[in-house]
């Protein structure tokens, strides 16, 4: 492209790489290299990740949400960035391969099911990302001969927390999230979601299921916060 298009393109619709703000580069390939990273085991850095007063839920994460990574989830859920879609499910679809092996003895097919987005988050991106999170990851387990299906039964009260602190919003997602349909009674459950900070989200849809006698035995997320003292620095829930 001659420089005058690339110009009059950046004009238009200026891209940049999420991670490091390189002009002109919808993601470095430095900055998506943490993405093909085995996943990892995060529920020990999320503090609120204690189902039912015992056992943390086992929770895997891709990425740590730090640094390139946080750049791209935040670029991702509140930067309009849908071009950035393909690329965190194609990362989901190869983690959720991955860990297959370890919930391949659960009875089949394993219900997945998306941590539920705000009603008005899915209208302002256009798309509901756990969602779209939650049929990459299905379609991982199925290349791994897992067989899944994706269940979103899970709704949010609407109401924005954007802005509340961390202690505000986990008080808030423990009554606000509510099951809006049932399971196949024995499935086992697998949670996705986008990011987990302090845990009291899947927490929250954990206990939902719970009420409705299904049970969630693993989480599966594109980036965990590492623990720290404040999980409300990341800006995400
Ligand atoms: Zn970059």
């Amino acid at each position: 492209m001659c420089e005058a298009l690339r110009t009059a393109a950046r004009a238009v619709v200026p891209v940049a790489c999420p991670g490091c703000g390189l002009e002109d580069v919808r993601w470095c390939e430095a900055c998506a290299a943490p993405w093909w990273d085995p996943p990892w085991r995060c529920e020990e850095e999320a503090s609120r990740l204690v189902v039912a007063g015992e056992s943390a839920l086992p929770v895997w994460a891709i990425a740590a949400l730090d640094g390139p990574a946080h750049g791209a989830v935040v670029a991702w859920k509140d930067g309009g960035r849908r071009d950035l879609d393909a690329g965190l499910a194609a990362a989901m679809t190869r983690a959720a391969r991955e860990i297959a092996p370890a919930l391949a003895t659960l009875p089949a097919p394993i219900a997945v099911v998306p941590a539920p987005a705000r009603p008005a988050s899915t209208r302002r991106r256009g798309t509901d990302l756990p969602l779209l999170l939650a049929r990459a990851a299905t379609r991982g387990l199925a290349q791994a001969g897992v067989a899944s299906r994706v269940t979103p039964v899970l709704a949010i009260r609407s109401g924005e927390s954007r802005g509340a602190s961390a202690a505000a919003r986990w008080r808030e997602s423990r009554a606000a999230v509510y099951a809006v349909g049932t399971i196949a009674p024995g499935a086992a459950v697998v949670l996705v979601d986008d990011v987990v900070t302090t845990g009291a989200t899947l927490a929250a849809c954990a206990r939902a299921l719970a009420d409705r006698g299904s049970h969630a035995v693993a989480g599966l997320v594109l980036a965990a916060a590492r623990r720290v003292a404040d999980p409300a620095r990341t800006g995400l829930r």
